[in-house]
């Protein structure tokens, strides 16, 4: 396995639970993204206009997370901070409600359930949000969960079952076209790619996955200003949401760019930005204590479908998950290690299939 964000962590877990021997690699000199992301499980509020695909998979992995985290917890002894907390979309202008309806109406023809809010119901709902708000999109279908807590737990139960996660960076060579898997890794009956955005370098084939980055800012807040939604909206055109956690912790993102994995930090434009948007939601926002502020990068494909599967002989592939890792990976990883192990082909293998971009 080469990585050890939540596309390696997943796959290594499947794979060790059904009995496989795994090693785990992951350059210390890489960050991994899982540790950036917000932690959102949000199906609903993540649909994308023409993503009906991926809507429908982005409802599978949430259903499937409702039985992960308690999978997590009991093998790790671990509280992953799991918990349903609806989605409320705000609108700061007229012009922005009219979106919020149209968003609805898409929405309600995938099968959620949104509710669309005016001003008065918004601030009875959240009375610590900005006044004048012209109104809001709840929706209840959406999870979250401490993405930090799932990769520790992760790493803690490989431990446990003796896979080890070896700090080194893998280089994969390629010969007459083809992907020789080279030194060490050359023993392995397979190796699985879960470099994140690392792995169109990795695979010296940058068409597969670009890197997006984007920046997020954890603060920690008294609990009476915790939000009981995760919201999100619009300033000036800049999407920010406002994730609470039941320990006080509450993430700010997220910024949205392309840029060279070079990179990596966080610029000040970026965390002035989304300190501006939080809190002109969020005004109580303004008395809470930073505690961190990252940057990562989103593995997106062309097409915004992950990549799942057989690249080459003994090669594979877990990753291109884009803004929804933490949501899809744990039940991409459990099709991949079924399709790996016993040849099972879900229709999902199919949607996912690298052969689409890569062969
Ligand atoms: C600001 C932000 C907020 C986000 N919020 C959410 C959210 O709320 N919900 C959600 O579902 N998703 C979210 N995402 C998306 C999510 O973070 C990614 O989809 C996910 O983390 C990708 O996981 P990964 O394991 O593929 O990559 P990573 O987590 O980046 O892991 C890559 C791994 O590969 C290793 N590696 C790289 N190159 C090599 C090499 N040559 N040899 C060995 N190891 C190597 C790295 O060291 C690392 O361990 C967010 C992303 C960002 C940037």
């Amino acid at each position: 396995m080469i990585g050890a964000g939540i596309a390696g962590l997943t796959i290594a877990y499947e794979l060790a639970t059904a009995g496989a021997a795994v090693d785990v690699y992951a350059d210390p000199g890489s960050p991994s993204t899982s540790l950036v992301a917000a932690g959102m499980l949000a199906p609903g509020a993540e649909v994308t206009y023409g993503e009906t695909g991926m809507a429908e998979l982005q409802r599978e992995a949430g259903e499937y997370w409702k039985e992960y985290y308690a999978r997590l917890e009991s093998e790790s002894g671990r509280d992953l901070l799991y918990e349903v907390r609806t989605s409320l979309f705000v609108a700061c202008s007229r012009g922005d409600l009219d979106e919020l309806h149209r968003m609805a109406a898409y929405q309600r023809d995938l099968g959620f359930e949104p509710h669309l809010l005016d001003g008065s119901e918004l601030m009875r709902l959240e009375p610590q949000l900005a006044p004048r708000l012209a109104g809001g999109l709840q929706i209840a279908a959406d999870a979250q969960v401490d993405n930090r807590a799932a990769v520790s737990a992760l790493i803690s139960i490989l431990a446990k079952r003796g896979v080890p996660v070896h700090p080194v960076k893998v280089r994969l060579t390629g010969r007459s076209g083809e992907i020789d898997v080279a030194g060490d890794l050359r023993g392995y009956e397979a190796v699985i790619v879960a470099a994140g955005s690392y792995t169109g370098d990795l695979l010296a084939n940058r068409k597969l996955i670009q890197p997006l980055k984007g920046v997020a800012i954890r603060v920690v807040a008294a609990p009476e200003y915790l939000p009981a939604n995760c919201i999100r909206g619009e300033v000036f055109g800049r999407k920010v949401y406002i994730v609470p956690r039941a320990n006080g912790e509450i993430v700010i993102g997220a910024t949205v760019e392309e840029a060279s994995l070079e990179e990596s930090l966080p610029r000040i434009r970026d965390v002035v930005d989304l300190l501006a948007d939080g809190t002109a939601i969020l005004p109580a926002l303004r008395d809470a204590e930073i505690s961190d502020i990252t940057a990562g990068f989103r593995p997106q494909t062309v097409d915004n479908i992950p990549l799942v599967g057989r690249m080459a002989d003994k090669l594979y592939i877990h990753g291109g998950h884009y803004r929804h890792g933490i949501l899809l990976a744990p039940l991409t990883a459990k099709l991949l290690s079924a399709n790996l192990l016993f040849g099972e082909e879900s229709p999902w293998i199919s949607f996912c299939s690298p052969s689409r971009i890569a062969g």
